[in-house]
């Protein structure tokens, strides 16, 4: 018996559309909800798909907040369609398909190279059961091997001979990502509820650092030499929070020293952005020495951050040490109130 067969009566196949937005965008003068639906009645026409409750939607894009827009992703978003920042999706498949086994439909949105590297991917997936579909702007041959449909991208989105129904509620969410965060950034590892939540993420500086890091290690870029880093898109001096993730980034990158290395060498006083990321990598690489002597610094900056130093302490099995870290802490509160003390000669004298 094979897989149709064992489905039950009436069940119906679920569907998992990955649209890359960057390289297949909404043609100008088209609106997206009929795109949208466009993309649905494809699906739903190759076979065992109904619409409602059944198609999950993810649009992703390397630079969203450009390309749709954030009156377009505004829109996506409102009917429920998943955004994720992201480069690459072959394990958004895999994932879709542990939850989702065969028979089901995957249908893929994108250009003909990008399609090309992961077809032995979708070939797999193909000889497991799944029904696989692609849409890509066929300026080129079509793809070799032959998969169950595939459209051009542009006439399957301004196809007028075809009839479309549209409504508010278009798409089933599911996934990971979708169940509770349909919004994503799979480069800095974070998925928010809101819509404005989710562009102002895009916007900010950690987004920005995740990119660069991310370049940064395919490319093998020394993160050590201060002409190689990032400072921001404007021409703007680069600001505490600028370095606040750099040295996040690169102490979550596995080079605690390099982190220091940078912290010394700045143009300004490390204040309680860039020390608190320091502290953060010595946590991580559990350095409480090293942590110990940033704490005592951050500590005269923002004596809340007591708490991570006790971690640290009891990570180092110093309890004395501990109770003199409370002291500091005390002391600096009052300190603070007074007059912030400048940290960052001790800090360099120290280390
Ligand atoms: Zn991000």
């Amino acid at each position: 018996m094979n897989q149709i067969e064992n489905m039950h009566v009436g069940e119906v196949e679920k569907a998992f559309v990955l649209w890359d937005m960057g390289n297949c965008p909404i043609p100008d003068g088209h609106d997206p909800l009929t795109v949208v639906a466009k993309i649905q009645m494809a699906v739903e026409k190759s076979g065992h798909v109904r619409r409602n409750g059944q198609i999950s939607i993810t649009a992703i894009g390397s630079k969203l907040t450009e390309i749709p827009g954030e009156d377009v992703m505004s829109r996506l978003s409102s009917f429920e369609i998943s955004l994720k920042h992201s480069h690459l999706y072959i394990h958004d498949l895999d994932e879709w398909a542990d939850a989702n086994p065969p028979p089901s439909t995957m249908m893929i949105i994108d250009d003909h190279e990008r399609i090309g590297w992961i077809a032995s991917n979708l070939s797999d997936f193909e000889d497991a059961g799944y029904r696989i579909l692609l849409a890509y702007p066929q300026r080129t041959t079509p793809l070799p091997r032959s998969f169950s449909k595939q459209w051009d991208w542009d006439a399957l989105v301004t196809d007028e001979q075809e009839t479309t129904t549209t409504t508010t509620s278009l798409v089933y969410s599911q996934g990971r990502y979708n169940d509770e965060h349909p919004l994503a950034c799979e480069v800095c590892f974070v998925a928010v509820k809101s819509f404005e939540d989710f562009t102002a993420h895009l916007k900010s500086v950690e987004h920005e650092y995740g990119e660069w890091d991310r370049f940064a290690c395919k490319n093998g870029v020394d993160r050590t030499i201060r002409e190689n880093l990032p400072f921001g898109r404007s021409s703007e001096s680069p600001t505490s929070e600028h370095y606040g993730c750099l040295v996040d980034l690169i102490g979550r990158a596995g080079v605690l020293a390099d982190a220091l290395n940078l912290v010394k060498s700045l143009p300004f006083e490390a204040d309680a952005l860039v020390l608190g990321a320091l502290l953060g990598a010595c946590k991580i690489h559990e350095d409480a020495e090293l942590g110990n002597e940033v704490g005592k610094q951050l500590i005269g900056l923002q004596p809340e951050h007591y708490v991570a130093l006790s971690t640290l302490k009891a990570l180092g099995n110093n309890w004395a040490e501990a109770e003199e870290m409370r002291k500091v802490m005390v002391e600096a509160g009052i300190r603070k109130s007074l007059h912030i003390v400048s940290c960052l000669n001790v800090f360099k004298k120290k280390m």
